[in-house]
């Protein structure tokens, strides 16, 4: 990051201080420096002979629902060692002086909600929590879950052994709702913060070039150019726990 112009950190310090409802737009590289591992870094030891699609689709727990549900528990032990970062935390910093910053996050791993922001719209869902596979409404934390088990719980409603993690699995639709909410969100704002996503992933990269096509002002943060880089306003080639603290909280790095 020392390579980067002072005028650049400047601008963008500027931008985001003039802004009064910004939203941030993240991927996995915001949790990255929290050592959260990629979807396919997930898939190491016992888990190294599947493929994603034997643990990440409807069909695949329609076949093996306890496979499925023990490969999200490997995952959720694994966050368990790990924390939300400086990122996180400036954004949070972030919303606390603007209360009407929106976060929209790719991620399913719950730091921003960990690290204090409330208006959090997680397109992808949130691996911390379960819903029925049959469509009950509702959402449990995992909390409610015994420790161990190797079953997937049964459903509160429906009573069926069909809870499954509250995760956009491959193939599946978006909650509507939630892609309403961030589509409205992009409309209202005034500066776009996209930050350690990669744009690969449909829909929801979708959202960030509505931004840029709509004239917002755009920010964006990533040690790699993106197919957003061009276009943004300003872009920050670096890492996002090294540069946002910087924009944010004018260098204090706060405690993680
Ligand atoms: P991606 O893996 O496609 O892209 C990650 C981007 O982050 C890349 O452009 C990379 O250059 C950038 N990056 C790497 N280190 C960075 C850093 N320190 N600071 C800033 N940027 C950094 O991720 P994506 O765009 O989020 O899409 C992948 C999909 O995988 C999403 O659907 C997401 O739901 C899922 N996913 C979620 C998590 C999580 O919850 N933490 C983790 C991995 C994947
Ligand atoms: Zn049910």
């Amino acid at each position: 990051m020392n390579t980067l112009p002072d005028d650049l950190i400047s601008k963008a310090q500027s931008l985001i201080a003039a802004s009064r409802r910004p939203v941030v737009f993240s991927g996995a590289g915001v949790s990255k420096e929290s050592g959260i591992p990629t979807f396919r870094d997930a898939l190491e030891g016992l888990w190294a002979k599947y493929e994603p699609e034997e643990l990440a689709t409807p069909q695949a727990f329609e076949r093996q629902p306890e496979l499925v549900w023990n490969f999200y528990q490997h995952r959720r032990d694994t966050l368990k060692d790990c924390q939300p970062n400086p990122a996180h935390y400036a954004i949070a910093a972030l919303e606390r002086d603007k209360p009407e910053t929106i976060v929209i996050t790719q991620n399913v791993d719950g730091f921003h909600q960990q690290a204090g922001n409330q208006n959090v719209i997680p397109l992808h869902g949130n691996i911390r929590e379960n819903r029925c596979y049959y469509g009950c409404p509702g959402e449990w934390p995992q909390e409610a879950v015994p420790e161990g088990d190797t079953v997937p719980p049964r459903c509160p409603q429906c009573g069926e052994s069909s809870l499954r993690p509250n995760v956009v699995w491959f193939g599946e639709m978006l909650n509507p709702a939630l892609m309403e909410a961030a589509i409205e969100a992009v409309d209202q704002c005034d500066t776009f913060i996209i930050v350690g996503t990669s744009g690969a992933v449909q829909p929801a990269a979708s959202l960030a070039l509505k931004a840029l096509e709509e004239g917002k002002t755009v920010i964006e943060i990533n040690p790699d150019a993106t197919m957003y880089s061009e276009r943004a306003t300003v872009f920050l080639p670096a890492r996002a726990a090294q540069v946002l603290p910087l924009l944010i909280l004018g260098g204090m790095e706060r405690p993680c």
